[in-house]
């Protein structure tokens, strides 16, 4: 679409029930909720739908507002901040949805039902029994003013249904499964407003959007069946209902529906894990939306610029976990060291290695380490593994190197030899300790692998590691020679 002929003032909304952590499903929905309005200059709103009093919890809002923040999906109107529209909140607007009920109460297009649970479930069972699809069947319809206060004052309580009308066919237009078309007969009377007086979903959804002048409802596949019965309440207004898209499905590579053996399903946990938020940006934009090209790595500001509302597939996403750990790694290694180092805080104290003001206290030492070690990481949650290395004083050998080691004249010398040089060095550089290596290996005619292996594994340990005069380096000449002590107290 050109810049031109681009649809103005477009207003998204993302509307989340507070009632546990984002899926990641959710969390795209939010994203590409945002990149639209972001891509078209349109407004991006907030909703917090938190009508089912008991499940809905103040902890799962404040999760909403940090998981949006952490990916900086920003919202232009909305719960902290609010707008014109406002409030944001449903559990604030209760009364805007019976104002409206009522209306249509009077109006003879919804009715009040006193039916108890008991009685619902009775029907139901009833029309399974019979081969039927369960739903309601207007029995309340009929009840008179003077039976429906009788009913009450024996103290049953009322919930408002919709009258569904009957032979109706709907079509949706939806933006990205094209036409789609319902018929109301399979649709039963729906509660519009709770026996608590909370609205329904369908009937808060209906409101608010309109109210909140929302231009285009994009959301999960798993609502397309919710969108007929919003489109009737749309009618029986006398409203005009918003555009519709519905996102495809988010499948594991296997094509079931993702749950934890294809990685984890809450955007919390990976940020726990420490997968960078351009990372997850750029990895759910891609579940569903494709770009032209053949280029995969796109930082935020980039997608917004090309996000592409035709070009959101029919089709199902599959989540790929290792696609995603390549994307980290990928913005891992692009990103600022600083940053890094405020970002593996958490992970290192955690580990129980460094509390955070030693690690304040080694600022320049750190950012050193990790500018040598950010193109292994996969996860910040990798970097603790990677500094063990560096800590400790003393170098305890594996049995399996331990005998091999030790019993080589020429690692022992090596090492004294080593100890000697890096003892006598006034300045502690990478080029200083890579000259002592050389002459040590000069002196006792040590060369390339029989020089190296023993030098890494006399001040690590390990057979591998980072670079050798880094990890020296990085050591610091007191550990260094301690730990060389260390391996020759082991020679009996
Ligand atoms: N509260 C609904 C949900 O979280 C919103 C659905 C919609 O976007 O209409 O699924």
């Amino acid at each position: 679409m050109t810049k031109e002929n681009k649809p103005e003032n477009v207003r998204l909304r993302f509307a989340p029930s507070p009632t546990g952590s984002i899926h990641i499903g959710n969390i795209r929905t939010a994203l590409f909720n945002w990149l639209y309005a972001r891509n078209i200059n349109g407004t991006y709103i907030l909703r917090i739908e938190d009508t089912d009093v008991s499940r809905s919890k103040m902890e799962h809002e404040n999760t909403i507002y940090k998981e949006l923040k952490w990916l900086g999906l920003d919202w232009d109107e909305g719960p902290e901040i609010g707008g014109e529209h406002g409030p944001y909140r449903q559990s604030e607007r209760k009364e805007i949805y019976i104002e409206n009920a009522e209306k249509l109460l009077t109006e003879g297009k919804a009715y009040e039902c006193i039916c108890t649970e008991e009685e619902l479930e009775e029907l139901r069972e009833a029309q399974r029994n019979r081969g039927e699809v369960p739903r309601y069947n207007g029995r309340c319809k009929e009840l008179s003013d003077e039976e429906l206060i009788e009913y009450k004052e024996e103290g049953r309580k009322s919930v408002i249904r919709f009258d569904v009308p009957s032979g109706k066919k709907l079509i949706v237009n939806d933006l990205i499964k094209g036409e789609v078309e319902f018929e109301s007969d399979g649709i039963g009377d729906f509660i519009l407003i709770k026996s608590d007086g909370m609205p329904a979903y369908n009937f808060a959804c209906v409101i608010d959007d309109f109210l909140m002048k929302i231009t285009h409802v994009l959301r999960g596949e798993d609502h397309l069946s919710n969108t007929p019965r919003q489109v009737m309440i749309y009618d029986a207004l006398g409203l005009e209902a918003p555009n519709f898209g519905h996102l495809s499905l988010i499948l594991g590579p296997d094509k079931s529906k993702l749950s934890k053996r294809h990685g984890e399903t809450f955007i919390g946990e990976y940020r726990e894990k420490g997968f960078l938020p351009e990372a997850m940006v750029n990895f759910l934009a891609l579940l569903g939306w494709s770009p032209t090209g053949e280029e995969e790595l796109f930082k935020p500001e980039e997608i917004v610029e090309i996000f592409d509302i035709n070009r959101v597939a029919k089709s199902a996403a599959v989540f790929d976990i290792e696609k995603l750990k390549w994307m980290n790694s990928h913005y891992i290694k692009e990103a600022d060291n600083k940053r890094l180092f405020e970002l593996v805080k958490p992970f290192v104290t955690r580990a129980g290695i460094m509390d955070e003001n030693t690690m304040d206290d080694n600022f320049d030492w750190f950012i050193e380490i990790i500018e040598i070690t950010k193109d292994q990481l996969n996860q910040l949650s990798d970097f603790p593994e990677k500094i063990t290395i560096f800590v400790g004083d003393e170098v305890d050998l594996e049995e399996n190197i331990k005998e091999e080691f030790l019993q080589d004249e020429n690692n022992i010398n090596l090492v004294r030899e080593l100890k000697e040089g890096f003892g006598d060095l006034d300045e502690w550089s990478r080029e200083n300790i890579s000259s002592v290596i050389k002459s040590a290996g000069k002196k006792l005619k040590l060369k390339g692998k029989k020089l190296f292996m023993p030098t890494r594994i006399a001040v690590s340990g390990e057979k591998q590691g980072p670079e050798l005069d880094s990890l020296i380096y990085l050591l610091g000449k007191e550990k260094a020679l301690n730990r060389l002590e260390s391996v020759l107290s082991q020679v009996s």
